[in-house]
């Protein structure tokens, strides 16, 4: 068997050039016929699969002699390199041409002209947002975050806002189906409850976000809109140090001293409570159509904390003391702009936002 193998594969050896050299005409021909991927992975099959005349070879050089050994490896290793050279280059073949088809099934024109993107542009709301918020950082209130969907204990209870209050009816307030004390906060002094929770004081803070009601849509007032809120809670403040904060606000956000006057008002969650209004900082106060010839704008509401919201925390009132105000971003981002509708904010249209 052994001294029969040598003189096969001497046969073999000696014959493997001639039979390549027929392979590779054989090759040529079936290669000038491959014009799709399918013909292609046959001719793959053919002359590189497990059962090619290749593939043969390989299995049979351990059965050559020692001395012949190098020689059937080169022819056989030749031979690969011709195939996989050939394959390649039809394998490219197929692919550009196959990608011509798709592309000219597509109709795809690349000499139309493209889309032009359109940038984007920060929303004014944004804008004054950040203003404010830079503005009361210079004071030392740092920025908290809360929920949009809240429970009535932290939107109403932990706030002093007794069960009959009309703030807590279906009319002014969107409850949700999840549970009924489950509700969209309307005012982001829920964020103060968890705020004072977690971190006992003293401390300012700063919360801004969206908050619903439900209203009517009109040129004023929008079912949601955003709102900011500040909250300081110390040993010793008093109605002069909010005073004085609001103040310097108001000054350093219309660019200029303007005159303000403190209204009382009430809030379940802050006494006393005040509104504090702003002499027109466009008229002077001698009257305009942005403070509607009144001479004066109404800005926020603010107030020093009632000492039940501080005791449903479990902060001692005899101890501390707050003073909170809320103002409505798209308040003041008409008024700095002279935006005479609140709809205008939502459209989501560049033509708008674009102004700024
Ligand atoms: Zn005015």
């Amino acid at each position: 068997m052994c001294t029969g193998a040598i003189n096969t594969v001497g046969i073999m050896v000696n014959t493997l050039e001639e039979t390549i050299n027929k392979l590779k005409k054989e090759i040529a021909s079936d290669s000038a016929n491959i014009l799709d991927s399918r013909a292609l992975e046959a001719f793959r099959i053919k002359y590189l699969g497990e059962k090619s005349f290749l593939a043969n070879q390989q299995k049979n050089i351990r059965n050559i002699s020692k001395e012949e050994r190098p020689l059937f490896g080169k022819l056989v290793n030749e031979l690969k390199e011709y195939i996989v050279s050939v394959y390649d280059g039809e394998k490219s073949k197929v692919e550009d041409s196959e990608l011509a088809k798709k592309i000219s099934k597509e109709a795809f024109d690349i000499t139309l002209p493209g889309i032009y993107q359109e940038s984007g542009q920060e929303h004014p709301l944004s804008m004054v947002t950040n203003e404010i918020v830079d503005i009361f950082h210079g004071m030392g209130f740092t920025k908290v975050d809360g929920p949009e969907v809240e429970t009535d204990f932290y939107n109403f209870t932990a706030l002093n806002t007794p069960p009959d209050h009309p703030a807590r009816d279906e009319q002014d307030t969107f409850y949700t189906n999840i549970s009924p004390h489950v509700l969209l906060r309307s005012h982001t002094s829920t964020v103060q409850i968890r705020t004072l929770e977690k971190n006992p004081p003293p401390l300012r803070i700063l919360a801004h976000g969206r908050v619903y009601r439900n209203e009517e849509i009109n040129a004023r007032k929008m079912p949601f809109f955003h709102q900011l809120e500040i909250l300081a809670v110390e040993k010793n403040l008093t109605f002069a140090n909010m005073k004085w904060v609001l103040n310097e606000f108001i000054r350093e956000f219309f660019g200029k001293e303007i005159k303000t006057r403190f209204r009382p008002d009430f809030f379940p969650f802050t006494e006393p409570s005040a509104e504090l209004d702003a002499q027109c900082p466009f008229c002077d106060g001698h009257g305009c159509t942005t403070c509607g010839n009144r001479g004066w704008l109404e800005l926020l509401g603010c107030g020093m904390v009632d000492p039940n919201v501080l005791s449903a925390v479990n902060i001692d009132p005899k101890e501390w003391i707050g003073f909170a105000a809320g103002l409505g971003l798209e308040r003041f981002t008409m008024l700095k702009y002279k935006i005479p509708d609140i709809r205008y904010f939502f459209t989501g249209d560049l033509r708008f936002s674009k102004q700024f």
